[in-house]
């Protein structure tokens, strides 16, 4: 999922000459006891799901907390007038960091934990693992379309890098695996390994946009309280089984983006052609997704590929029973480290992560609460310290750069 125009993110897809499109579906279906409610306000679903009174009750009480809680996380990711970007992204960090999502929740009927647990698990992490201010980001996200991410890349989000790597050309190489960058006294020394090869190449900076704990083992001789900051920053894994599908006309799920989908083989199921369902004819065939995080991830990630399709396919076709005639082509990915959660304390740690380091510039989304768009300002930070630092290259594109707001 992408922002809205006024994104970083958006101004890149465009330079790309790429487009997003607003997602018309449902982002908050929930898949309880054999139901699948994925229209209205979600704040109706503890009425229509089929739940016990008691279960009702808990989760009228946690969604009412949460919805406070998303409120107050939207407030606080709010850019201020004149204020940093890197003075937001530390507000939205410390936005309700003292206590734990499951702590700020309390005690919930099962049925109830469940649910929230397969949303936390969105972010690859346990409830009890992250602050009550990621809980609430990842709800604020998906709740109010005109701060977030509600929009689709059309032809899917792989286009953007691959197509940014296309418009770069022979200016970049890709496949090369950075061995160690050093710090030099007028810019840094890198060892890059590409098809086998070694090689030290030169540079007066290094903007180092690996996720934290590749920078932490590759960058030499940074201050202690980053390196410490770098390796404390923690990562869950994503199981994810991609399915085509195959049919040709109209599928009961064409109007639902995204299901949470508690006590399954999976926590979330996607429907990615959603975006392509608005107005005109309905082409044929589909994509949907599914993936678990968090603890479900890493007992996922014990399975064999087969082990895990079959068992993605088989949760599948409970929830939406039309899928078992239409599936073409399954592929399970597993990352195992897959995106950066925000765990209580993790605040703390941004001094030393923001700070200066002379010439080997950090980027990446675990800056700030871990989505596309922080990874693309840090780089676009990154970038503008740079060059201002550098001798003007003749024809090269700054586009963007120039449109980044200080
Ligand atoms: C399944 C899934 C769904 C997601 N959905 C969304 C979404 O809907 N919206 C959203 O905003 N975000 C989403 N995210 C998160 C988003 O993908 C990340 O926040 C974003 O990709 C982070 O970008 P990055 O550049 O910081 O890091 P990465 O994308 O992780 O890029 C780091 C790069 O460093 C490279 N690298 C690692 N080690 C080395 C080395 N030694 N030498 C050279 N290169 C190296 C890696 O190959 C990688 O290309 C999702 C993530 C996953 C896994």
């Amino acid at each position: 999922m992408f922002g809205g125009p006024d994104s970083h993110l958006a101004r890149l897809v465009d330079e790309a000459g790429l487009e997003t499109k607003s997602i018309p579906g449902n982002r908050m279906g929930l898949a309880v006891n054999g139901k699948v409610v994925a229209s209205g306000a979600p704040e109706t679903y503890p009425l229509r799901l089929p739940l016990s009174p008691a279960a009702r009750l808990s989760f009228i009480k946690s969604g009412l907390k949460l919805r406070w809680a998303a409120q107050g996380f939207q407030r606080a990711a709010r850019r201020q007038i004149g204020e940093s970007a890197s003075a937001a992204r530390a507000r939205e960090l410390a936005y309700r960091e003292n206590e734990t999502f499951a702590d700020y929740l309390g005690v919930m009927h099962p049925e109830v934990e469940a649910i929230f647990r397969a949303i936390a698990e969105r972010i690859t992490a346990e409830p009890h693992e992250i602050t009550a201010g990621c809980g609430a980001g990842l709800f604020a996200v998906v709740w109010d379309s005109n701060l977030t991410l509600a929009r689709n890349l059309i032809g899917g989000s792989a286009l953007l890098p691959l197509t940014l790597a296309r418009h770069l050309g022979s200016r970049i190489v890709t496949g090369a695996a950075v061995e160690e960058v050093v710090p030099e006294p007028t810019g840094a020394r890198i060892r890059v390994r590409v098809a086998g090869r070694v090689r030290d190449v030169s540079a007066k900076y290094v903007i180092a946009a690996t996720p934290a704990y590749v920078t932490h083992r590759i960058v030499r001789g940074l201050p202690a309280d980053t390196a410490d900051a770098l390796a404390r920053i923690p990562y869950g894994p994503f199981v994810c089984g991609a399915v085509l599908t195959g049919e040709s006309g109209p599928m009961p799920w064409d109007d639902v983006y995204a299901i949470a989908t508690p006590g399954k083989a999976f926590n979330m199921l996607f429907n990615h052609a959603n975006v392509l369902r608005g107005s005109g004819p309905r082409e044929p065939g589909g994509s949907l997704m599914v993936y678990g995080g968090g603890d479900l991830g890493r007992r996922l990630l014990q399975m064999t590929d087969g082990q895990i399709q079959e068992a993605f396919l088989r949760d599948l076709s409970t929830i939406l029973p039309e899928v078992k005639d239409v599936v073409r082509e399954v592929i399970v990915h597993r990352w195992e480290h897959a995106i950066p959660y925000i765990a209580p304390g993790r605040h703390r740690l941004q001094p030393a992560l923001e700070r200066s380091l002379g010439n080997v510039l950090l980027a990446g989304d675990y800056l700030g609460f871990p989505e596309m768009e922080v990874a693309a300002v840090t780089g676009l930070e990154a970038a503008r310290t740079a060059r201002g630092g550098l001798a003007p290259v003749e024809g090269a594109q700054s586009r963007v750069l120039e449109r980044v707001q200080p």
